[in-house]
């Protein structure tokens, strides 16, 4: 594949090595009136993780099997959030999530940056501010694998038509972790099943040319 990094030596991405130790992301997804939205439970060496709560947070809560040590948002829209007061206050977890989308709306959060490594429950990621679909849309990275929220759908990418969206945002986000993709990469995405960027690469016409 053109757009993968494979060639570029590995400290240059030192993060991939501790998002490597042994963890299991399950998706649950769960429905808000009909809709189908995705939360994930990262099982890491030291706890739960929790990423979106948008519905169903009891069903979100039964895949769990440790103490939740932490709450990732992938972006403030209701269908990734509606649940999360719930979810919060029944794990006593730290909420973690990018200010643009969480000023004024969710009280009590950790603020999400750019670039930043996190921590969490002896599992290491990575945090990439990927606005486009919402001013706050982050993906995060954990080895060579990417939580993505909307930022990328099944053949798709997600929403510029409402408000606080941008295609030109969108295209530059999304150009900003697919130099990460490697052959094996799995993208967990919002909406849909789990994806795999390599099928992606193949089939999803909105993603923008790699650098030839
Ligand atoms: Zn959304
Ligand atoms: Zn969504």
């Amino acid at each position: 594949m053109s757009t993968t990094s494979t060639g570029s030596p590995a400290t240059a991405r030192p993060w991939r090595a501790s998002g490597l130790a042994l963890r299991e992301i399950k998706q649950v997804t769960v429905s808000m009136d009909g809709f189908e939205v995705n939360s994930y439970v990262i099982h890491a060496p030291e706890g739960d993780i929790i990423v979106d709560a948008g519905a169903e947070p009891q069903r979100i809560l039964g895949a769990t099997r440790a103490p939740v040590a932490a709450i990732l948002v992938t972006h403030g829209h209701a269908d990734h959030v509606n649940a999360l007061d719930f979810v919060r206050r029944e794990t006593g977890a730290p909420v973690y999530m990018h200010p643009a989308d969480a000023e004024g709306r969710v009280p009590d959060y950790e603020p999400l940056e750019d670039g930043q490594a996190i921590d969490l429950a002896g599992l290491g990621l990575r945090v990439f501010h990927t606005p486009g679909h919402s001013p706050g849309s982050v993906t995060f990275v954990m080895g060579d694998d990417q939580i993505v929220g909307d930022l990328i759908l099944p053949g798709s990418v997600g929403r510029t038509d409402i408000p606080g969206a941008s295609w030109e945002e969108i295209e530059e986000s999304i150009r900003k972790v697919m130099p990460l993709w490697e052959e094996d990469t799995r993208l967990y995405a919002g909406h849909g099943p789990v994806l795999t960027a390599a099928e992606e690469l193949r089939t999803n016409p909105y993603l923008p040319p790699g650098p030839s």
